[in-house]
């Protein structure tokens, strides 16, 4: 180890390498709380130091695993192998924000919510950053290919990334993509390596799509008193052509959650809420947010709340981020799970999450962005009492299958990580993942970038 530490002190200058235990601790853990120590982490400044290091990881065959913020939420960045723990704070540019082009380019160690400011203020919007935008890094964003509030009307991070450049797992330095709104020079690589979950690339620069701002958005709080009645109603709303900018869903428990939390006046007693919101011309969002209210109001919802100023729009929307943090303060362990189906199915696929919460006595708080059929059933136990732990799991498993057998996926954004890969040959088959090992095994010979993750072998 004392060998592989002055090594990597030649390439990154002693500051950039962290191999104290207590230096360690603090990049054992992802927000899942899956736990694992690297053996040393290195904090690299730019492309060509992360270069040096993959091929001095590959002649000395130690595992390497990237790292941004370590928001993500299902062990992705955990370093159950030990190994080196890269991590990319310092590739912190913003390169450029381009108006005319309609994009901007930078680095991977840009926390997003940095990258959508520096938009807004020459009035652009970077519309997929994740609702952990204050703290996630975009390479996370990209590696993890993550969506946010508004993936039903504007697509997630993935239809964003108009190039990159990355190091491969063997320490070579591509770009992919183009600057261009077109190109079809050669195989897609941006769109392999987009939600590779660190186990294909390291991404250290990226071209970014960005969007005019809309000049007027509306938020409507819709109240129900059943969820099955707020779940048809995102059918009806999307049946009728209207494709609002964000739709999101929280049922009882996790309203109750909030309002304990935040004390913002969340109505406590109802079964669910959806918060909605519409963008574009004024006249035309308006038109939208009653046609919205219309529907909602003929499937018997108990009250519906327009947001009257930007600050009453911006609580709504903070009661929505804070879903997850204020559900983790109930009890000592949250695993929440992440599963979409196609929308249609989104009733069907709530009823069955409120049938397994019964069935196995566990507390479920479900919220998500029902717009996209994407839920977060966030089972709230506490992993010291194995009895509770052993019906969880099969909890989990039943609440995997079924989405499946509705025609949905085990993850709709958070990404197969550790904590899913045993469920991907599920939805995948056998095939499905023959395929994808043997891209690793090309891009990757030694098994160096990130194993474990994904396909579960080491
Ligand atoms: C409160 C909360 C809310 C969240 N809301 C959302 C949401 O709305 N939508 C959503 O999609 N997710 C959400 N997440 C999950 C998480 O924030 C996202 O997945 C985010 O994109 C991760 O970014 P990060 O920088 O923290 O990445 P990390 O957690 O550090 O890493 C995530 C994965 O990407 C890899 N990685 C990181 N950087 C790079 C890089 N430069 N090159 C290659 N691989 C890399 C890691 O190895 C790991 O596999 C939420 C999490 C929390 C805690």
């Amino acid at each position: 180890m004392t060998a592989l530490i002055k090594e990597l002190e030649d390439i990154v200058g002693k500051d950039g390498v962290l191999a104290s235990k207590e230096e360690r601790i603090c990049y054992s853990y992802d927000a899942q709380l899956s736990e694992a120590m690297p053996d040393v982490v290195v904090i690299p400044e730019n492309a060509g130091q992360i270069s040096k290091i993959m091929k001095l990881a590959n002649r000395r065959k130690v595992k390497v695993v990237p790292r941004g913020s370590g928001t993500g939420l299902s062990g992705g960045s955990v370093p159950v192998n030990g190994g080196i723990l890269l991590l990319l704070r310092k590739l912190d540019k913003i390169i450029t924000i381009d108006r005319e082009n309609l994009m901007g380019v930078a680095e991977s160690g840009v926390v997003t919510a940095r990258f959508c400011e520096a938009a807004g203020k020459v009035g652009l919007m970077y519309p997929p950053y994740p609702s952990s935008y204050k703290t996630s890094m975009l390479g996370g964003n990209i590696a993890s290919n993550a969506g946010g509030v508004m993936g039903l009307k504007y697509g997630v991070t993935g239809d964003y990334v108009m190039g990159m450049e990355v190091v491969l797992p063997t320490g070579e330095i591509i770009k992919t993509g183009a600057n261009t709104v077109k190109s079809v020079s050669g195989y897609d690589l941006t769109g392999l390596l987009v939600g590779s979950e660190g186990t294909l690339c390291i991404v250290t620069e990226a071209t970014l799509k960005l969007v005019p701002k809309p000049e007027f958005t509306q938020s409507l709080l819709v109240v129900f008193n059943d969820i099955e009645s707020a779940a048809k109603s995102v059918s009806e709303i999307i049946s009728a052509g209207i494709i609002p900018s964000a739709l999101e869903i929280m049922d009882n428990a996790t309203i109750n959650a909030i309002e304990d939390f935040k004390k913002i006046g969340m109505p406590k007693t109802a079964d669910a809420v959806l918060l909605i919101e519409a963008d574009g011309i004024k006249e035309a969002v308006e038109k939208d947010a009653a046609r919205i209210s219309d529907i909602c109001e003929k499937l018997n919802a108990e009250s519906i709340k327009t947001a009257k100023t930007v600050s009453e729009s911006k609580e709504l929307w903070e009661a929505r981020t804070s879903a997850l943090p204020a559900l983790a303060r109930i009890k000592p362990t949250t695993m929440l799970e992440d599963v979409t189906v196609p929308r249609g199915r989104v009733p069907e696929m709530i009823t069955y999450i409120q049938q397994i919460a019964k069935k196995y006595d566990i507390m479920i708080g479900t919220f998500g962005h029902i717009g996209d059929g994407n839920l977060h059933p966030t089972i709230l136990t506490d992993k010291r009492d194995r009895e509770e732990m052993e019906r969880v799991e099969k909890a989990i498993e039943e609440i995997f299958k079924t989405a499946i057998e509705l025609g949905g996926t085990v993850s709709g954004e958070h990404g197969v990580g550790l904590t899913k890969s045993r469920f991907l040959k599920m939805e995948k088959g056998k095939e499905g993942i023959e395929v994808m090992r043997a891209i690793k095994n090309a891009l990757d010979p030694n098994n160096i970038l990130n194993p474990g993750k994904i396909f579960g072998w080491v």
